[in-house]
């Protein structure tokens, strides 16, 4: 498998309980390089567009909010493999479901508070990298 490179948030059940570094080391420990890595608050707006493919669940609403509620941490990582890689680090959508050792196992509150974003595929991950980051702010 090639080097790629995936995006992640730490999410604000994460940041808010000060887990951001905690949730950091997961990714090293499993051999993802944090290539770029900023804090910021998300408007509803961003949001909304940012997971627009979810706009019919119920839960829509709920989850733009929670994402606003406070500030985000958004990082490209990169490593071997690092879109399935990161998935796998991360755990289950639904910590009751998550595998021990994972991010979600150990941080996460609930299906919807659950601590960590991953893209799920080279197509998303380029397009969520280019949300959130301008071409200046990634070293090559
Ligand atoms: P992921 O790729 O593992 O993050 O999962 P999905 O793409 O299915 O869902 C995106 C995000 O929506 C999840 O990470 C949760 O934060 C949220 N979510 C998914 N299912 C539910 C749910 O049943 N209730 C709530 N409140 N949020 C959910």
């Amino acid at each position: 498998m090639a080097i790629q490179r995936t995006f992640s948030i730490i999410k604000p059940d994460a940041t808010k309980r000060n887990l951001t570094g905690a949730i950091a080391a997961k990714f090293e420990v499993a051999g993802l390089r944090i290539v770029a890595s900023k804090r910021i608050q998300m408007t509803l707006a961003q949001a909304e567009t940012f997971y627009g493919v979810h706009s019919e669940r119920p839960f829509f609403g709920e989850l733009c909010e929670f994402m606003i509620s406070e500030p985000i941490v958004v990082q490209v990582l990169e490593g071997e493999d690092a879109i399935a890689k990161n998935r796998e680090v991360m755990g289950a959508t639904n910590p009751a479901d998550a595998d021990e050792g994972t991010i979600r196992k150990e941080f996460a509150l609930s299906i919807g508070e659950n601590s960590v974003h991953g893209s799920d595929a080279p197509e998303t991950a380029a397009e969520e990298i280019a949300f959130f980051f301008s071409g200046l702010e990634l070293v090559g």
